[in-house]
C-alpha cells in the first residue's frame, strides 16, 4: 500500500518551509530543501525518476517524472504545486493535527495539501499502474511562489514544454481556468518645501497626492468596474500605503503611495502604467510612477475547451468555467507556452491565516480524481 495523501500532508506540515522573505534569518524554519528532500526520498523509494533544478542558492525545484510505459514521451503533464508557505503566529502551527475531519497545520491547504494528493497519485500510478502508454507525468514542486515566484519562472526560463499544467492552489477542487494579474506601483508627487508660516512661497506634495488618491479611489475604481471579464468581474485599484512630510511646519515637498492594481487578461502592464500617466497629466500633477514588483504578474486565462482541460473539469464533476481573483505560478506558466489551470484541496479563505486547514475528505477525492485523470491519457 502506496502511503496516503492525509500521510504525506501530516509529515509535510511537520517541515517547516516558510518563504525566507518572510522570516529573514530563520534558516531553522524557512526554504523549501526540507520539503524537498523528503519529497525525493519518497519519490525515490517508490522507483520514480528525481531532477533537482538550482534555482536560488540552497532552493531547488524538485520534478519527481513518471515516464511513460511505452517509454517514448508523446505528450506531458505537469502537477505543479509549491513548497513554501507563508510564516506562523507560533512554531506549533508545524505540528499537524487532526479534529473533526480535518488536518490542520501551515501550509495544509496552500499548498502541502497539493503536494499530497499529487504525489499519491503518482505513488499509486508507480505501484499499481497502469501508467500512460506515451504520456510522461512530472510533479513539479516549486520554490518561492509566495514571494517572486522564482521557482515557475527557472522552470520556463529552461525550456520545459508541456501539454497542461495543473498549478495547486486551494481551489475546492474546482477547475480553475482564469485569474487576475497584479501590478504593484510607487506613485510619488514632488512638490517645493517652504517655512510653514509662509505655505504660498512652497508646493505642498501631499496635498497634490490627496487629489490624485480621491481620483483613483473614486472615478478611477469607477472606470474599472466596467472594465469587466465574464469569469473574473472587474479589475480592481487599491491605495495600500501612504507616507509624505516631515513635520507640521514644513510645506511638504515628497509623498508617496503603494498602489496594488488588479488587471485583467488582455490588460499589459505597459497600457495600465500609460493610463495612470494620462490619469496624472490630466490632473496636472507632477508625479513619477514605478512597477515595484522584480518580475511581471499577468493574468491567466486559459481555454476552457482545451481538451485536456476539458477532460480534467469532466473529472472534477464540474459544469462551467471558473477563475479566481489572486494570483499564482500558473500565470508564469501560461506565459511560458504551458496551458495551466488551479486544481487544488481547500480554500484560499483559509490559506496564509494562522489557523490553515484542509478538508480530509477533500485530499482523498482529489487524489482519487487525479489517479482517473492521469489513468486515462493515452
Ligand atoms: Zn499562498
Amino acid at each position: 500500500m502506496p502511503i496516503t495523501a492525509q500521510q504525506l500532508l501530516c509529515e509535510l506540515i511537520a517541515l517547516p518551509s516558510v518563504n525566507p522573505a518572510f522570516l529573514p534569518g530563520r534558516a531553522e524554519l524557512t526554504g523549501e530543501q526540507r520539503v524537498a528532500d523528503f519529497l525525493a526520498f519518497t519519490a525515490d523509494r517508490a522507483g520514480l525518476e528525481l531532477e533537482w533544478q538550482e534555482v536560488l542558492p540552497g532552493r531547488s525545484n524538485l520534478l519527481v517524472r513518471l515516464m511513460p510505459a511505452g517509454g517514448k514521451v508523446r505528450r506531458r503533464i505537469l502537477l505543479a504545486p509549491h513548497m513554501d508557505t507563508v510564516g506562523v503566529d507560533s512554531e506549533a502551527r508545524f505540528k499537524p493535527v487532526v479534529k473533526a475531519g480535518r488536518l490542520h497545520g501551515r501550509g495544509a491547504c496552500d499548498t502541502k495539501g497539493s503536494i499530497a494528493a499529487y504525489l499519491a497519485a503518482l505513488l499509486e500510478l508507480a505501484a499499481n499502474g497502469p501508467r500512460p502508454r506515451e504520456t510522461e507525468i512530472i510533479l513539479t514542486a516549486l520554490v518561492d511562489e509566495e514571494n517572486n515566484q522564482s521557482g515557475s519562472r527557472a522552470l520556463v526560463k529552461r525550456g520545459l514544454q508541456a501539454d497542461l499544467a495543473i498549478v495547486g492552489e486551494p481551489t475546492r477542487l474546482k477547475v480553475i481556468t482564469a485569474h487576475k494579474g497584479d501590478l504593484w506601483l510607487r506613485l510619488t508627487t514632488h512638490g517645493k518645501s517652504a517655512h510653514g508660516s509662509k505655505p504660498h512661497l512652497g508646493k505642498n506634495a501631499v496635498h497634490a497626492m490627496a487629489r490624485v488618491v480621491e481620483e483613483l479611489e473614486t472615478n478611477y475604481a469607477a472606470t474599472l468596474k466596467r472594465r469587466t471579464h465574464p469569469l473574473l468581474g472587474h479589475a480592481t485599484v487599491n491605495v495600500g500605503f501612504i507616507a509624505g512630510g516631515r513635520q507640521p511646519n514644513i510645506v511638504p515637498d515628497r509623498c508617496e503611495i503603494l498602489i496594488d492594481r488588479r488587471t485583467l487578461p488582455g490588460e499589459t502592464d505597459a497600457a495600465v502604467m500609460a493610463e495612470l500617466r494620462a490619469l496624472l497629466r490630466n490632473l496636472g500633477v507632477d508625479a513619477d510612477l514605478t512597477d515595484t514588483k522584480n518580475a511581471p504578474c499577468p493574468a491567466l486565462e486559459t481555454d476552457p475547451n482545451l481538451p485536456l482541460v476539458r477532460q480534467l473539469t469532466r473529472c472534477a464533476g464540474q459544469r462551467r468555467a471558473l477563475g479566481v481573483d489572486y494570483f499564482s505560478d500558473a500565470a508564469v506558466l501560461a506565459n511560458g507556452g504551458i496551458p495551466s489551470v488551479l486544481l487544488g484541496p481547500g480554500d484560499i479563505a483559509q490559506a496564509h491565516t494562522a489557523d490553515e486547514w484542509v478538508e480530509l475528505a477533500q485530499l482523498e477525492r482529489l487524489t482519487r480524481l487525479l489517479v482517473k485523470f492521469l489513468r486515462d491519457q493515452p
